[in-house]
């Protein structure tokens, strides 16, 4: 790309580190423009601005994968319902318990319960686990992250005590959303829950993977304008990878220099950002945790489930759960941390204000 072109990518990314905004045309001129000189820049100022709010803290979260049954059928997702050759699997309130035991003496302060939209957890059952982690560890947040549900559902939950709700948009763009997923489920939905999370009170993520098939520049751009307007206190991003038994086996993985420009780019939004280097990320690169974090990243979620259920929870395929992507794997993820000037903290790692 000609110098003159980068010079103007360098202007609006000066100015969102500025004004914190821009139009939804300019956020597309900066998706365009992506080139490893424009990556660096940006990741520069990113850079700082996360040690400006965050110094060089890294904040955990215990992942427990709860269950692998879902109701629902993602077109990207091994664990869609039409997906039978899924070997499926429900962890029990007391292995979900025993998972956080586990985790609060490796030092994690917050659990996150991701799961499919599994009818078994109905509101009394994930609500009787909430209360029970909040009673042994009161010094823990706990974030959900279990699909849609009705409002008075989210409602209940925050009663009994969950401080998180983590539900990715997927896409801001409803066109898109219905390219990569069936009639059933409307674009319109999943936004109002991202509302009711919000107006409830909860901490809310919300997130969309890169390089998703019939993604476009203009699409992408629209996520950058809904993170700039919602004011998410999270956005989970990472690169999306097909998984073999669904109608995406065969479309090429997203691009991981991408994802890391966009964490950059989030960062720039919104400086308190939460921002994990999601388990994708590192599932395309061996390094792809640190590249997230040299980003601008300030997350990362190593995985807390039992061993023995780690392989069924396949959202794509060779997904990560080993090494520093485990939560058994603390140390060694803690010495990479330190390797690039960046320290795990034992935190509950709320966003902080800068109002
Ligand atoms: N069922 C809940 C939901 O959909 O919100 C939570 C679990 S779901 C597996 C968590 C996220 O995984 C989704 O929001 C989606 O963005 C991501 N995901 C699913 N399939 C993926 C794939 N093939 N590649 C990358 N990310 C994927
Ligand atoms: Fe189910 Fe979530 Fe996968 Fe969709 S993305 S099929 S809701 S687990």
């Amino acid at each position: 790309m000609p110098e003159a072109d980068h010079r103007r990518a360098y202007e609006l990314i000066d100015r969102l580190a500025v004004e914190r905004s821009l139009g939804p045309a300019e956020y597309e001129e900066l998706v365009r423009a992506f080139t490893p000189e424009v990556a660096a820049y940006a990741a520069d100022r990113a850079v700082r601005e996360r040690r400006r709010v965050y110094g060089t803290d890294v904040y955990i979260r215990g992942l427990i994968e709860i269950s692998s049954y879902c109701k629902n059928d993602c077109l990207y997702c091994g664990l869609r319902r039409s997906n039978r050759s899924a070997e499926r699997y429900r962890l029990r309130a007391e292995d979900i318990l025993a998972c956080c035991d586990v985790g609060y003496n490796l030092g994690f302060r917050t659990f996150v319960l991701q799961g499919g939209e599994d009818a078994a957890f109905t509101d009394e059952v994930v609500c009787d686990i909430v209360c029970a982690i909040k009673a042994a560890h009161p010094d823990c947040a706990v974030a959900l992250s279990l699909g849609e549900r009705a409002r008075a559902s989210y409602q209940a939950l925050f009663d009994a005590g969950a401080d998180r709700y983590l539900l990715r948009h997927e896409t801001a763009d409803p066109k898109h959303y219905a390219r990569l997923h069936p009639a059933e489920l409307s674009w319109e939905r999943r936004m109002q829950c991202l509302r009711d999370l919000r107006d409830i009170g909860y901490q809310v993520g919300c997130g969309f993977m890169v390089g998703s098939p019939y993604q476009t520049a203009v699409a992408l751009a629209a996520d950058l304008k809904f993170v700039e307007t919602f004011r998410p206190a999270m956005v989970g991003i990472g690169p999306f990878i097909p998984h073999h038994a669904t109608p995406f086996a065969r479309e090429p993985a997203g691009s991981v220099d991408l994802t890391c420009y966009l964490l950059s780019l989030l960062r720039l939004i919104d400086p308190a950002l939460l921002l994990p280097a999601t388990t994708a990320l590192g599932t395309l690169d061996a390094t792809g945790r640190e590249r997230g974090i040299c980003a601008g990243a300030n997350v990362v979620m190593p995985n807390l489930s039992p061993t023995d259920v780690r392989q069924k929870y396949e959202l794509y395929d060779k997904k990560a759960h080993a090494g520093s992507e485990a939560a058994e794997g603390l140390a060694e993820l803690r010495r990479r941390m330190e390797a690039i000037g960046y320290r795990v903290v034992i935190d509950r790692g709320d966003a902080k204000c800068l109002d």
